[in-house]
């Protein structure tokens, strides 16, 4: 039988108890919650899980959508059906856990189902399934805020239930910031065909832009570009972006730019704007 040397290491991934709070110094994290299991958002700053990147038709991807690592939680960009096999598939893809219960933050750009059909599974999920039921605060426009639970009422007001007892609505005005689960959130308005909003997310390391459902307009991209990543749309159907008005932007703000919401079976020409992939990280 092998001896085993005293100061031999056990055969695990942990360091030893001594070497502990060097292990943890050394991790690329803010905190660790160990009982759980789950990481915090990194020291270097909040990180983008890319969840989707289809468009409405897609058979292929899910709905464009993310969840973002903030310091206090996760804060989901939009919602889309089928949302519970969506984030199990970006936590294998991405390796990092996302867990309903830890959404506390969802920023909603619009009603359009490809971005908030999942919504009716989580606000059961967490007033129902959770332990301690805590309603998701939903982040959107007045004019968002006003009509979602017209289009979640068929499915959610049985015994007399009304939005806030699954939700609480807070309503985000452009020009506005908010802070968000230990990150800055403002919001302005896009140009698509039902109201529909773009958000500039950031924390002391970075920022992300995010265009939502737009058509092209000069005006969202100049103020998306205070980002130092920006997610936006591209498709070619009416009311969205198409790759080439995009392509006309200078090489610098190209450069930055990443691509969303590109319909299936959509290749696009080579150069610096590069599609998302589900699972993708993004650390500004
Ligand atoms: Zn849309």
């Amino acid at each position: 039988m092998k001896r085993v040397e005293e100061d031999a290491q056990p055969d695990h991934p942990w360091p030893p108890v001594a070497s502990w709070n060097a292990f943890r110094r050394s991790l690329p994290i803010r905190s660790f919650r160990w009982h759980e299991c789950v990481v915090h958002a990194n020291m270097a700053g909040m990180r983008m899980i890319v969840t989707g990147v289809g468009d409405a038709f897609s058979v292929q991807s899910f709905g464009s959508s993310s969840v973002v690592e903030a310091p206090t939680g996760l804060v989901a960009i939009d919602c889309p059906g089928h949302a519970l096999a969506m984030y199990d598939a970006a936590s294998r893809g991405s390796g990092v856990p996302i867990r309903v219960d830890r959404i506390d933050d969802i920023l909603l750009t619009h009603l359009h189902g490809d971005h908030s059909n999942g919504l009716e599974a989580i606000g059961f999920m967490r007033r129902f399934l959770g332990d301690a039921p805590r309603r998701p605060r939903v982040h959107a426009l007045p004019e968002v805020i006003d009509r979602l639970w017209e289009k979640l009422a068929p499915g959610m007001d049985g015994n007399g239930n009304g939005l806030e007892d699954y939700f609480d609505p807070m309503p985000l005005e452009p020009g506005k910031p908010r802070r968000v689960a230990g990150l800055e959130v403002e919001c302005r308005r896009a140009r698509h065909s039902i109201p529909t909003a773009g958000f500039l997310i950031a924390d002391d390391a970075g920022s992300i832009g995010w265009s939502g459902d737009t058509e092209f307009e000069q005006a969202h991209i100049d103020w998306l570009s205070q980002a130092s990543i920006i997610v936006h749309e591209c498709g070619e159907q009416f009311k969205h972006t198409a790759w080439t008005e995009l392509d006309g932007l200078p090489e610098a703000v190209k450069a930055r730019v990443r691509l969303i919401h590109i319909p299936d079976g959509t290749t696009t020409p080579e150069g610096p704007m590069r599609p998302l992939a589900q699972g993708e990280i993004l650390e500004p």
